[in-house]
């Protein structure tokens, strides 16, 4: 008894510190990208802004609003992996969220911010398309209910 708990504890040990460090591996390199890129626009904005005729500041204007896109979401992308270390931290992180089982390495590894296992995710997936195919075949009906509600 005692030892098949003790192989328990290794085992979820050993996967909070993957875990962990998949998680931390990701932050550091996002980390890394969202820095360059601020430096990147820092340095490209303003300088070369005289010379260009309307056409080309436009363009350049463009290109800014893209990469502060991408700032923005890998800054998202960052709020999200802190809080997936401070679930990981309270023990949380990793299970499925419908049926509490703990979601493979692998699939975290691919989706870091799955909240369902394979299983539970793909019969969602299944029974969603059912309801897209039962609303279809309603059709005109469906519209009228949602309408009239
Ligand atoms: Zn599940």
């Amino acid at each position: 008894m005692a030892t098949t708990t003790k192989t328990k504890v290794a085992a979820k040990t050993s996967r909070y510190n993957e875990l962990r460090k998949m998680l931390e591996e990701r932050r550091r390199e996002l980390m890394t990208a969202v820095q360059h890129k601020m430096r990147d626009v820092r340095a490209e904005g303003g300088n070369d802004r005289d010379v260009l005729d309307q056409g080309e500041s436009s363009e350049v204007d463009i290109q800014e609003d893209i990469e502060f896109a991408l700032i923005q979401m890998k800054s998202e992308t960052l709020n999200k992996i802190d809080a997936a270390l401070r679930r990981l931290e309270e023990g949380t992180y990793g299970d499925c969220f419908e049926c509490g089982d703990e979601i493979s390495e692998a699939r975290l590894r691919a989706l870091p911010f799955a909240v369902r296992c394979k299983d539970c995710e793909e019969a969602r997936e299944t029974a969603e398309q059912r309801e897209r195919m039962l609303a279809q075949k309603r059709g005109s009906s469906a519209l009228f209910f949602d309408m009239s509600s």
